[in-house]
């Protein structure tokens, strides 16, 4: 799939680290500090136009404007929970995609879920976002704006990005990586890494590429089931790395970042969720240094999914922790707006 870092024979503006913009205004005859006042514009004070940007002389804005393309998402819905404030936002693109992000007060802080990608090809059978296939990448712009759109329209600093909405993130490496970077950098919001989660269906080699990049990121695993066999039925891509290649992924992840992976496992009445399932996950986790998500199931329309018997989810967690093994079922933010991942961008659509 291509990089989309030029479209439509613009450069995007907003996915140039600072390095190359100075080089970008270099070959206009701008000097540096020019280019640092532009990506401060951009990425710390989160100007939506070249307009904002008043210390710029209004001839190099008009420039730019004619020579770049600037990403600035427009929210085209917002829910809010009246359960906990916790919003959804759906996004128009500027080619009239739109995705979903969700906007989470916790105590320790604002959590902002974004999405990776339209759509997705890793085909779930649980999940809403792949019903219709991968539409395209997201640009690192169109990531960081998810994050700065969702600052500027609360009012609110964000302390934690999860990369955990529409997408498989590790299918959009390149981008994926450039857009932790700037999120990071010093020059721009310099969010910490330790703040930031990535979660995967489990592509053994982009895992493995990640624990190369030196960032101290939180890596979670859609696990979802603790057999082959199980895993198979549930995620096509279990068919093409098995568990034990990623359990070794996830050790030398843990290794070379020093970071404890996080085991996403979405409890599935009758599917995942009996004692024999358990014990397997707890075999499984037993010689990791991890930690379980259980995630109750969102029932999709479009699938036959059901979640877990009541008391189901709480036995199942009673067992991991009776074998020393840490797990959180996971709050449910939003429920009343929810809709499982992906469901508000179909509902749009249709
Ligand atoms: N592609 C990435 C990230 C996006 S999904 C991944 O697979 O991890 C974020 C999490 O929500 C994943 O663990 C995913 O398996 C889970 N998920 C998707 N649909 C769900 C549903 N209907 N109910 C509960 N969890 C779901």
């Amino acid at each position: 799939m291509d990089n989309y870092l030029i479209k439509k024979q613009k450069t995007d503006v907003k996915s140039l680290t600072l390095e190359e913009l100075t080089q970008e205004l270099a070959a206009m005859g701008e000097k540096p500090f020019r280019a640092r006042q532009m990506y401060e514009w951009m990425h710390g004070k989160l100007a939506r136009d070249f307009n904002e940007m008043t210390n710029l002389p209004k001839a190099l804005r008009e420039a730019c404007e004619e020579r770049y393309e600037y990403t600035a998402l427009r929210a085209v819905q917002v829910q809010e929970s009246a359960m906990d404030g916790t919003r959804k936002f759906l996004f128009a693109l500027s080619d009239g995609n739109v995705v979903e992000s969700v906007w989470m007060k916790y105590h320790h802080g604002n959590s902002v879920c974004i999405s990776s990608q339209v759509g997705c090809r890793m085909g779930c059978r649980f999940c809403a976002s792949t019903l219709d296939g991968l539409e395209r990448n997201l640009l690192p712009s169109e990531m960081l704006d998810q994050v700065y759109a969702i600052t500027l329209l609360t009012g609110e600093r964000v302390s934690n990005v999860v990369v955990m909405g529409i997408g498989e993130p590790l299918d959009n490496y390149d981008n994926l990586v450039r857009f932790l970077r700037m999120l990071t950098d010093e020059n721009g919001l310099h969010m910490s890494q330790r703040n930031i989660t990535v979660s995967t269906c489990g592509i053994v080699p982009g895992i493995r590429k990640l624990a190369e990049e030196g960032i101290q990121i939180t890596l979670a695993l859609s696990l979802h089931a603790a057999t082959d066999e199980k895993r198979r039925k549930l995620m096509p891509i279990a068919s093409k790395y098995s568990i034990a290649e990623l359990m070794e992924a996830c050790e030398d992840y843990f290794r070379q970042t020093g970071r404890r992976i996080t085991f996403e496992y979405s409890l599935l009445g009758g599917v995942n969720d009996t004692d024999e399932d358990a014990e397997a996950l707890i075999k499984l986790a037993r010689p990791l240094c991890c930690h379980i998500n259980l995630i109750p199931v969102n029932p999709v329309r479009e699938r036959d999914f059901v979640r877990p018997k009541p008391g189901r989810i709480r036995e199942f967690q009673n067992m991991l922790e009776k074998n020393k093994i840490n797990g959180t079922i996971r709050r449910e933010m939003g429920r009343d707006i929810d809709g499982a991942c992906g469901q508000l961008r179909r509902r749009h659509r249709s």
